[in-house]
């Protein structure tokens, strides 16, 4: 692979200064591989410092208290990467003597890791020459290849596993992995045209000879998003918001929620239901719209805001911001 050598010297004067590159702690390359999965780098800076200095080490993330660790993550979505990442430490702790192990095919089969994290991980903190190919990787290397085959198709990791395995530099595996990635990132970008004009491995790159860059990678359609109506209830009583904890598997399993109710309920059943559970509106009721995408569902949200009376609900409780992680898709509902 001609392209390794200009990709490096690129990554050398072209890498952004993010603060898990400026480290070879495998416990916070780590912290920062699982929150980079499905999240912008912007949105990660903030959490990564804060997540850091709460639970410094794997130990103390080993033994955090369920509603702090939900807490930290709140906002940061996939909530259940943070349950594995502590699940993950606990194995280190136990397994590790506290300390994550240099071996790929252990950190692989840590929870919640897999080949892409533990490819980081290893060759990133401990120089182990293995990939870490992720999505970003797999369309850079369909358009450097000209390779029209779907990279949705698990035979593509394979494939591309294989190939950097074989070529990789042997000395600086983490710096190819990250330059890799980087130009994912910043220049053979997902969404729009790729910055060829910019790209420190055009002359290498099919595609570009090709004319096909913008036809690449092929990925076939993902299956449409299932659409969910529902009615939440942002009510607050004596000041205090309402809610209460999701069951503890599914989508957003454990965390805090706002009451709610499926379908799309009018103003006389929104009154109907409050009385229900034995709460009155103290006045009027004010309704907006919201929605909230996840990965596989769309909730499309009808949402009552009023301050009640009452006594709180069984099973309910008056949420405090401090403690109680509620996410997204419902703090968009108070807006
Ligand atoms: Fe991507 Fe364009 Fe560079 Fe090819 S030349 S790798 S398509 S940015």
């Amino acid at each position: 692979m001609d392209w390794i050598a200009p990709l490096l010297a690129w990554y050398e004067r072209n890498a952004r200064p993010l603060p898990w590159r400026s480290t070879r702690d495998p416990y916070h390359i780590l912290v920062s591989e699982v929150m980079l999965q499905q999240t912008r780098v912007s949105a990660v800076l903030d959490y990564y410092a804060r997540f850091l200095s709460q639970f410094p080490d794997l130990a103390a993330l080993a033994l955090a208290d369920d509603d702090a660790l939900m807490k930290a993550w709140e906002g940061l979505g996939y909530y259940s990467r943070a349950k594995n990442l502590k699940r993950a430490a606990a194995e280190a702790v136990s397994r590790y003597s506290g300390a994550l192990p240099a071996d790929y095919d252990a950190l692989a089969l840590l929870p919640g890791l897999g080949a892409y994290t533990a490819g980081a991980v290893a060759s990133i903190a401990f120089s182990i020459p293995v990939p870490a190919v992720d999505g970003n990787v797999l369309r850079v290397l369909a358009r450097l290849e000209n390779d029209a085959r779907d990279i949705s198709d698990p035979s593509a990791k394979r494939r591309a596993r294989e190939k950097l395995l074989a070529s990789m530099p042997q000395d600086e595996p983490g710096r190819f992995n990250q330059a890799l990635m980087e130009l994912g990132a910043l220049v053979c970008v997902p969404n729009g045209e790729p910055r060829c004009a910019l790209c420190p491995v055009a002359a290498f790159c099919r595609a570009r000879e090709a004319g096909t860059e913008q036809l690449l990678p092929v990925k076939t359609g993902k299956k449409p998003r299932r659409v969910e109506e529902k009615t939440v209830f942002a009510l607050t009583l004596g000041g205090k918001l309402l809610g209460y904890r999701r069951q503890d598997s599914g989508l957003l399993a454990s965390l805090w929620q706002l009451p709610d109710e499926p379908g799309l309920l009018n103003a006389e059943q929104m009154a109907y239901w409050l009385a229900g559970r034995g709460l009155t509106a103290t006045g009027e009721l004010l309704v907006c719209r919201r929605k909230h995408i996840f990965t596989h569902v769309e909730w499309h949200m009808l949402v009552c805001r009023a301050a009640v009376s009452g006594a709180v609900p069984d099973g309910w409780t008056p949420l405090d911001d401090d403690a109680h992680a509620l996410p997204t898709a419902y703090r968009v509902c108070l807006e």
